[in-house]
């Protein structure tokens, strides 16, 4: 019998837990973020019967190597087919360079890979011990759809999302508000703010307690473990028999999708290098080029909006990956191996102005239509190879991700392209659903008094 992997607190100030447990608290009760004690081995054999099959198929295999104790195989498998039901294309643009498309998910963002996993995870945990589990998250727009669209239907679990009713698109709105069944849309008067500390004063309410609340967010354990997946079967698409080392550029706000390829990497794909690629919220450049870690308070606004973040939770986990230890504040408390951190990574910021200019070019050049966080990422791969010519050769192979559908910023490729995107199948058709939606003011008594009612038992 293979023993459980347990998971430890990056603040290293908690118990071990098992996945279930990390993955129903989210948060560790030290204020630090779960990380596997050990990660599993991917062996050679395996890696190459991953040519040719699907993607459900190669998330099976990958979570099988971690879940192995807490799931049976064959429910996980339905799972992953479950969640996995969309297209991940791989295109070529040029030479041995590829763009792995991850915007095919119902709300068209990479989000919809680990949120979908997640909440079939949560589903099962839950519907073993007979609980409920109410998921109350605030959105300024993506992240809220992502997940009222992930546990959309599932069983055992409510959703509630609150947005600013006046701070999101039309189209990000109808995303929520025209699922119904266990999701509940409410606009707050209000701004994104008022709706997080809404969401943060109801979480400290003991009253609320029997309600059993969850926020699902980012930094969960169960959101980055499915997010190892797509750079597996970016690999097994190549088919790449010799083991050639690949380059990987991720467009990174969050280091969520990062921390993902770091997983795979340290179970044994065979990576060259990863290119970090930011927007002007360059913290993470800066430290790597300088050893000085510094938050960015506010944030810096860039058009590849789900990346301004200006102090990136995972960084606590990157630091731990490598031996280090920095707490929540983003203070570090030991130094990581920054040789080996710096052979794994290379870091670099794209302002607005570079962004917006390879997003015409590779238009022009290859006839590939990036949106803006993919672009972020493709022009750091293109200063990759400046910086590094031994790498710039034409038998390297690269595969920079796009994480959105460019049909999500219509005005931005309107103006450097002058032609609207199509929309993707997901958003076809958004328009003439049914909404439904509730209102409310900005007031914690209210949201309290509608949870109550709604959703006691
Ligand atoms: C969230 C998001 C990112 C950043 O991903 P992280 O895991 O936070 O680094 C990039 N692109 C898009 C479209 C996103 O929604």
């Amino acid at each position: 019998m293979p023993r459980p992997i347990l998971y430890y607190s990056t603040n290293l100030k908690a118990p071990r837990v098992s996945f279930k447990e990390a993955l129903l608290k989210g948060l560790a009760p030290d204020g630090g973020l779960y990380m596997p004690e050990s990660l599993p081995e991917m062996d050679n054999a395996t890696l190459n019967a991953l040519t040719g099959k699907k993607y459900y198929e190669i998330a099976h295999t990958v979570l099988e190597l971690f879940l192995t104790t807490d799931i049976p195989g064959d429910e996980l498998l339905a799972m992953a087919m479950d969640a996995y039901d969309y297209d991940v294309p791989l295109e070529p643009v040029y030479e041995r360079k590829f763009l792995l498309r991850l915007d095919r998910g119902p709300t068209a963002s990479f989000k919809d890979f680990a949120a979908r996993m997640m909440g079939r995870l949560m589903q099962y945990f839950l519907h073993l011990e007979n609980r409920d589990m109410l998921i109350l998250t605030a959105t300024s727009g993506d992240t809220g759809s992502a997940i009222a669209n992930a546990f959309y239907g599932l069983e055992n679990i409510r959703v509630v999302v609150l947005f600013p009713e006046k701070e999101v698109t039309e189209r990000q709105r109808k995303q929520m508000t025209t699922l119904g069944k266990n999701v509940h849309i409410i606009g707050i008067e209000g701004k994104f703010d008022d709706c997080q500390a809404l969401v943060k004063k109801a979480f400290s309410d003991p009253q609320l307690d029997r309600l059993n609340l969850s926020s699902a967010n980012s930094i969960n354990i169960g959101r980055l473990i499915p997010q190892s997946v797509y750079f597996f079967f970016a690999w097994s698409m190549l088919k790449n028999r010799e083991n050639e080392p690949v380059i990987f550029s991720v467009p990174s706000g969050n280091f969520g999708d990062l921390m993902g390829g770091l997983i795979a990497f340290h179970m044994g794909l065979p990576v060259k290098k990863f290119v970090v690629s930011t927007n002007e919220n360059d913290e993470v450049p800066v430290y790597f080029q300088t050893g000085k870690y510094k938050t960015i308070i506010p944030s810096r606004d860039c058009i590849s909006s789900a990346m301004n973040v200006g102090h990136p939770s995972n960084m606590a986990r990157i630091i731990a990956l490598y031996g280090g230890v920095m707490d929540e504040h983003g203070v570090i408390i030991k130094e990581p191996d920054v040789a080996r951190l710096k052979k794994a990574m290379h870091s670099i910021s794209i302002n607005d102005l570079h962004t917006k200019a390879i997003l015409k070019s590779v238009y022009e050049r290859h006839h590939v239509l990036l949106e803006p966080h993919g672009a972020v990422g493709w022009a750091g791969l293109q200063e990759y190879f400046r910086s590094s010519p031994e790498d710039a050769v034409s038998s390297q192979l690269a595969v920079c991700l796009e994480t959105a559908h460019p049909a999500k910023f219509p005005a931005e490729i309107n103006e450097l392209l002058g032609f609207d995107p199509e929309l993707p199948d997901s958003m076809k058709g958004l328009d003439q659903k049914k909404e439904s939606w509730e209102t409310m003011k900005s007031d914690y008594n209210l949201l309290k008094i509608y949870l109550l009612d709604k959703f006691s038992r």
